[in-house]
């Protein structure tokens, strides 16, 4: 069975409305109570979340370190990551993570979403279940991507330009890596190979 850690670093994706009505950070060790079928994706789910959450907007290069150390720390322990992040900068962390991560041989997916996970039409359900079977399904990815709204995406060829609309990323210069629907179809020919020789070096 597959290992998969969730990574969780803040955005609209982890929020939830208060008895008050304001939007706060949701206790994220319990996410598989909130999205049960996590529970059935056949892979073993950990989570790590960073001790201090962030709106994306408050990125900087020192939380890009601490994100790619994170994973490098678990880089062996597991078969795949996935990032929850905010969505206005997550092109920015996916191009970073891409050239800090070298030799990447594992798949690092990041997600988020247009409406917290708790909202009624939230789309953070099905962006966060895809990415999970992604990152631990057959077809290996060994790339950091985004995947958003029914898309894997080249991290380093995304960019979000929509943010009223579910789908919210583009790749105008590179396709999708995969499209996802009533099945996940990948586009194998521009899918990167590992490098065999580096094959457990993640820098
Ligand atoms: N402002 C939020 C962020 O980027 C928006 C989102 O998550 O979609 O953190």
């Amino acid at each position: 069975m597959k290992k998969i850690l969730i990574i969780y670093t803040g955005g609209t994706i982890g929020m939830q409305h208060d008895k008050k009505g304001a939007l706060v950070p949701f206790d994220f060790g319990k996410v598989n109570e909130q999205v049960p079928e996590l529970n059935h994706l056949g892979c073993k789910l950990t989570h790590h979340a960073f001790s201090k959450l962030i709106d994306s907007s408050n990125v900087t290069p020192a939380f890009w370190i601490e994100l790619a150390q994170t994973i490098e720390k678990n880089y062996s322990k597991f078969d795949g990551f996935v990032i929850l992040h905010g969505t206005d900068t997550m092109s920015y962390s996916a191009s970073a993570l891409s050239f800090m991560l070298e030799n990447l041989a594992k798949p690092v997916i990041f997600t988020g979403s247009q409406l917290p996970l708790g909202a009624i039409r939230t789309d953070a359900k099905r962006n966060l279940i895809s990415a999970v079977e992604i990152a631990a399904g057959k077809v290996l990815v060994p790339e950091v991507c985004i995947y958003f709204s029914h898309r894997l995406f080249r991290g380093n060829r995304s960019e979000k330009f929509n943010s009223a609309m579910f789908e919210a990323f583009q790749s105008p210069n590179c396709p999708p890596l995969a499209n996802v629907g009533v099945n996940v179809d990948y586009n194998h020919d521009i899918i990167a190979k590992p490098n065999k020789k580096k094959i457990n070096c993640p820098h």
